[in-house]
């Protein structure tokens, strides 16, 4: 994804000054310079950029700081808080309840990834035991119906349409009648988007809405467009009552940073991002532990409920058990591959861990990285259960890595390769050793505890 450029670009500057022998002016500035020039590059607003840089300088006041002062510190803290800020529109959506019938509908122009997203939005919930339910009340749009009919039987979820009926309201009335009776407990109602923002799209909105009284009514952006957000969410806000913004295709767009930025100054929050094409390339958007990620500070909190979501139950506590032990042996690093190659999301759980994502497994170049694990893992099948139960990388010395190689038939070279990888996955582990496992629901307190 682009924005790991940004977060790359951002962390890179934070690290240069940090190897700084003293923190001045000079080099508070040229810090500052950079992640101004990655921010702009990301198509983040000028203005927005040039706030935020005046907000850090008062912050932090070099003059001011005492000589014991962990510099480094108050300003990777105020870069963190800036960014936050301008992520955050300091209001929270409407958030349906399991159990109670809440209609959700969506709007956007047509192409931004709406039909795609209702689909990904219904699987997410129905995968932690919600009850979703599908309308398509776009008739605009020949395929419309097809398509959302496709996505919803692929993921099991019930729809409801027609090829005849011409009406969107009175379709969209029908089916969320229908699923309030059988008891769906979210109700997401599929719009037409056109291709302008024509008065006639507004306008049938509005009566969609007026119809069917939606608890919410989510707003999907294609993150491509960058700055030009602010006028579109800011337009269909005018119309009807939106509530929260989903972006999509995050996955592989430069202004991605500039399209979350300006949405969040129109008031109303992202909730989710899409991230590719697959219905659960879909992430929950909650700006801190979005932010620390993009600084490659780790999220503990997503982390923790990554666990709980893709890790079979009955793995968890001796996974858990495993990482508040804080011993990283070469078989952890082994069964984690495994689950990473079975469960396919799982590397998702791992971009939460600072330092584990990046390089093992970038976004967008999934097939790359699952060869690679596989190739680490052939080479651990030749290693014996010393070394694989061993933490101590002194005991695989010369002899024993060519054995590897020839066992496995790969060169040293990746032998060695893979060695360094376990180092640093081993290093981000060892962070862990201690920790009180949190139900869920205490995940924000560790997550500062850790980050701080
Ligand atoms: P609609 O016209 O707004 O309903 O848009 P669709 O749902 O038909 O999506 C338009 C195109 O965008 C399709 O090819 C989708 O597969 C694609 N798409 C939707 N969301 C994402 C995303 O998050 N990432 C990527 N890469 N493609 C997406």
């Amino acid at each position: 994804m682009v924005l790991a450029q940004l977060g790359g670009s951002i962390s890179k500057a934070l690290q240069r000054m940090s190897n700084a022998t003293i923190i001045d002016e000079k080099v508070l500035n040229e810090c500052l310079n950079e992640i101004t020039r990655a921010l702009l590059q990301a198509d983040v607003q000028f203005r927005m950029v040039a706030d935020m840089q005046k907000n850090i300088k008062k912050v932090v006041n070099l003059d001011d700081l005492a000589a014991g002062h962990n510099k480094r510190r108050i300003i990777q803290q105020a870069v963190f808080n800036e960014l936050c800020k301008m992520l955050d529109p300091g209001k929270p959506s409407f958030t349906p309840k399991k159990g109670k019938p809440s209609v959700i509908m969506f709007v956007g122009l047509q192409g931004s990834g709406k039909t795609t997203t209702c689909t990904k939005y219904a699987y997410y919930h129905q995968k932690k035991g919600w009850k979703p339910a599908l309308v398509c009340a776009d008739t605009f749009r020949a395929g419309a119906f097809d398509q959302l009919k496709q996505n919803a039987t692929k993921a099991k979820i019930p729809f409801y349409g027609s090829y005849t009926e011409s009406d969107p309201v009175k379709i969209a009335e029908e089916g969320v009648e229908r699923f309030k009776k059988e008891s769906c407990d979210l109700i997401i109602v599929d719009t037409s988007g056109r291709h302008k923002q024509e008065v006639a799209l507004f306008e049938e909105m509005r009566q969609v809405s007026e119809a069917t009284k939606p608890d919410l009514i989510i707003f999907v952006m294609d993150s491509s467009i960058g700055q030009a957000a602010f006028d579109q969410a800011q337009a269909f806000k005018q119309s009807v009552s939106v509530g929260a913004v989903i972006v999509t295709k995050m996955d592989g767009h430069a202004k991605g940073g500039g399209a979350l930025s300006a949405v969040a100054a129109t008031k109303s929050p992202v909730i989710f991002i899409g991230t590719g094409e697959h219905m659960d390339e879909f992430e929950v958007f909650d700006v801190k532990p979005f932010v620390s990620r993009l600084l490659g500070m780790g999220d503990w909190s997503g982390f923790m409920d990554k666990i709980h979501e893709v890790v079979p139950t009955d793995q968890q506590p001796e996974l858990l058990q495993k990482l508040t032990e804080g011993s990283f042996t070469l078989r952890i690093m082994y069964e984690q591959f495994q689950n990473i190659l079975k469960m396919g999301p799982i590397g998702q759980v791992f971009s939460m861990i600072p330092g584990f994502s990046s390089e093992l497994m970038p976004k967008g170049r999934e097939q790359e990285s699952q060869a690679k694990i596989k190739r680490y893992m052939y080479m651990m099948d030749s290693m014996t259960n010393e070394e694989l139960d061993s933490s101590n990388l002194k005991l695989m010395n010369d002899s024993r890595i060519m054995r590897i190689a020839r066992g496995s038939g790969r060169p040293i070279v990746e032998v060695m390769e893979m060695l360094e990888e376990y180092k640093r996955l081993a290093k981000v582990w060892s962070k862990m050793k201690g920790l009180k496992i949190p139900k869920k629901g205490e995940m924000s307190a560790l997550s500062r505890n850790i980050n701080a």
